[in-house]
């Protein structure tokens, strides 16, 4: 594109029909052939917008009235939580969040020239409440301890919220008490400002089966003043409490927790279980955020994997071991590789609980580790993978495609990355194997889940 003009100024009024909704969430109106994004807007809805953000290549927009709805849009009474960014979907039927989840999967694919079906997808009975973790901000309003979110244009404000609509309830309500206890305590509250004070968060994790419950203050200081006596009150006040950590963060904003915990009270960790095997959980452990869909993605991804007794199996981005051990018990052998180190600690520590005998996570960089195992003649049945959101390299591609395995199956959190290494595979000899599942893991976001299973042409 050369010479672009940029038909749209900042600050003004412009009326057009959305025509599409990006996988990232947002709607997208053109002008010309210029593309404006927004948020809260879905397709064939016309709406006046002002445009808050230009560059060469789009411009970005409020919207300031919808003039002419679509059949789809609900009205929520919760636009707070698209401020706060929890739920941008709020707005948008279920089943409607739904179907466009898996359109986007299917355009994707279209993109990169992959004639693929996408089954329409999975979704959850209940779609709400279904976090079983959360970290939140706490801050003095009025004198009174408040916990809520942090604006997205004003960062400084907090704005109080009791129903984070994605959260476990049992979560919130401990949220709730934990404030009120730190409130009565009188914590003081780190300044962003001035660098003082000691309270920065609260995080809360529960466990979906085992119902118990982390509590993790999250410090600007190494000590909280009154920690024990908070700890105790925390123990006493809240159902299900197995641990209480102080988590020491005295970095930038961004980061909400760091790797510096303090037991104060009852134990390091707990647990829960998916499929039946069980996970210790400790302050910084990697676990899938919504339970009940995770046992649904991984039982898919193990069918559509159509293990045997005989198979050897890798799990590359293994994170705590999550797929390979809930895969162990049906096949003969399970290597993992996750380049996190404590993460791969718990995943040992959880082959040790669950008394797997045929289980290994190495601590390597997922590309490199596939290369070595190929070098070294490792002939696998099944690779799962379960990339971040970058997707796969061509190093890890191509030695999967060296390695030819029976069945690869892609388990991603990003289906543009994944049609382009899709794209990729197809092009190094292999098939898409029946249809792309999306499934929901995180309704009310514009996250997309998806499977997808490869077998190499010539076996
Ligand atoms: N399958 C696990 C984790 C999936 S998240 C689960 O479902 O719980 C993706 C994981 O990939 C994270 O644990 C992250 O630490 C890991 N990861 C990121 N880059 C990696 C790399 N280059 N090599 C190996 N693992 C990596």
């Amino acid at each position: 594109m050369s010479n672009t003009v940029i038909p749209v100024k900042l600050g003004e009024q412009y009326e057009g029909t959305v025509v599409d909704v990006l996988y990232t969430g947002v709607g997208v109106i053109m002008v010309d052939d210029y593309p404006i994004h927004l948020e809260n807007a879905f397709e064939g809805e016309k709406i006046r917008f002002e445009v808050t953000q230009v560059n060469r290549k789009f411009g970005r927009a409020k919207v300031v009235e919808i003039e002419v709805a679509s059949p789809d849009r609900v009205d929520s009474g919760k636009d707070y939580l698209l401020e706060a960014g929890i739920a941008p979907y709020v707005n948008l039927a279920y089943d409607a969040q739904l179907r466009l989840k898996q359109q986007q999967v299917q355009k994707l694919y279209k993109a990169v020239g992959i004639d693929v079906d996408v089954a329409p997808t999975i979704g959850m009975d209940n779609p709400t409440h279904y976090r079983n973790k959360t970290v939140v901000p706490v801050k003095y309003v009025d004198g009174k301890l408040t916990t809520g979110f942090i604006k997205k244009r004003t960062p400084g404000d907090i704005v109080p919220l009791d129903d984070y609509f994605v959260n476990d309830e049992k979560i919130d309500q401990i949220i709730g008490i934990v404030r009120d206890i730190l409130d009565a305590h009188k914590v003081s509250v780190f300044d962003d400002d001035t660098q003082e004070g000691e309270m920065r968060y609260i995080m809360v994790r529960r466990g979906y089966y085992s119902h118990e419950v982390m509590v993790v203050l999250v410090t600007q200081t190494p000590t909280l003043t009154d920690e024990d006596a908070i700890a105790t009150d925390i123990a006493a006040a809240v159902a299900g409490i197995k641990s209480i950590i102080l988590n020491h963060n005295p970095r930038s904003l961004h980061v909400l927790t760091s790797g510096d915990n303090r037991t104060l009270w009852g134990a390091d960790a707990i647990h829960d279980k998916l499929l039946d095997i069980d996970f210790e959980i400790g302050p910084n452990s990697f676990y899938q955020v919504n339970p009940q869909t995770t046992e649904v993605l991984y039982d898919m991804a193990a069918t559509k994997g159509e293990l045997k007794e005989s198979d050897t199996v890798i799990d590359a981005y293994s994170g705590i071991g999550t797929i390979g051990l809930t895969v162990a018990d049906r096949v003969d052998k399970v290597l993992g590789v996750e380049v996190i180190e404590r993460a791969v600690i718990d995943a040992q520590k959880n082959v040790a609980n669950n008394n797997v005998q045929n289980a290994e996570f190495v601590t390597a960089d997922a590309p490199e580790q596939m290369q070595k195992w190929k070098d070294g003649g490792l002939k696998p049945d099944v690779i799962f993978v379960d990339p971040p959101r970058r997707g796969l390299t061509e190093e890890l591609l191509d030695a999967v495609a060296d390695m030819n395995p029976d069945r690869f199956v892609y388990v991603s959190c990003n289906p543009e990355t994944m049609a382009r290494d899709a794209r990729y595979l197809i092009d190094k000899g292999f098939r898409i194997k029946g249809d792309i599942q999306p499934l929901d893991q995180f309704p009310q976001t514009a996250h997309v889940e998806a499977v997808a299973v490869f077998e190499p042409i010539e076996k």
